[in-house]
């Protein structure tokens, strides 16, 4: 691929430690504009500390690591620098006020719980409850018209068992707000490699017919991920398939804090 905007780093936790091996194999393949977007530190109450994110104090050392990546391989590659994080409405303005110092360049939008991870549900949790989807569609709707995220990663990870039509009526609905928000969906290629329940067909016969800007994500936790390109293949042949539009390039926005 040209452009990766979803790579992770060792502070999360569950990622490999080398950030320079994700720069050398996005290298080794052609890709052109590697983004890295860790799993963000979240300024909870209580000092709970999530054991899939970095901390906090961790945050200046990611983004200096990386800058100082992006001044090395400059001319070789584009390196920017983000996040992945979750839209909690009670911690995000603190969020991003955490964020705001530091020289980061884009968020990514992907949504693990509802309410919160501290008191709310995970979203890969097999739920026939009509209402649970509605509150994952109406929190990232909210998330998208904050206008703090350059893409929706994985927007079809909340894991719906009940009826079709309904899951369908409801991501038509979620992915209309993100086009009307131009916020791009992307397809997740570790989801699609791992045979998670994501990428969903459904979802994205919807964001065909909305007709949503869509872009392939490694969703890089490992440097070696990004050397397959029989997935890559994969990934681009759902997208043809179904007809949806591809876009490689994000524009990318840095988040205001209020
Ligand atoms: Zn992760
Ligand atoms: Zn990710």
């Amino acid at each position: 691929m040209k452009t990766n905007y979803h790579t992770h780093t060792w502070r999360c936790n569950h990622a490999e430690p080398d950030e320079r091996a994700y720069i050398e194999a996005a290298l080794s393949t052609g890709t052109r504009v590697l983004g890295f977007s860790d799993h963000t530190p979240y300024p909870f109450d209580d000092g709970h500390c999530s054991g899939f994110r970095m901390r906090c104090d961790q945050a200046q050392d990611y983004v200096d690591t990386l800058s100082a990546l992006k001044q090395e391989y400059r001319g070789e590659i584009d390196i920017h620098i983000g996040f992945e994080a979750e839209y909690y409405p009670r911690y995000f303005s603190r969020l991003l006020s955490l964020l705001e110092p530091l020289g980061y360049e884009y968020l990514n939008l992907g949504q693990h719980f509802l309410g919160n991870e501290v008191d709310g549900p995970y979203v890969c949790t097999p739920t026939d409850d009509p209402d649970m989807l509605e509150r994952y569609v109406r929190q990232t709707s909210e998330a998208l018209n904050t206008g703090a995220f350059s893409c929706f990663v994985h927007p079809d990870i909340f894991r719906f068992t009940g009826n079709e039509r309904v899951y369908r009526e409801k991501m038509r609905n979620l992915c209309r707000e993100a086009r009307s928000c131009g916020v791009p969906l992307e397809i997740n290629l570790l989801g699609l490699g791992t045979h998670r329940h994501y990428p969903r067909e459904t979802f994205w016969e919807e964001a065909a017919v909305v007709g949503n800007q869509v872009i392939l994500g490694w969703d890089a936790h490992q440097a070696d991920w990004m050397k397959q390109p029989e997935l890559e293949a994969a990934g681009e042949d759902m997208i043809r398939r179904l007809g949806l539009h591809r876009i490689q390039y994000l524009t990318l926005v840095r988040p205001r804090s209020k």
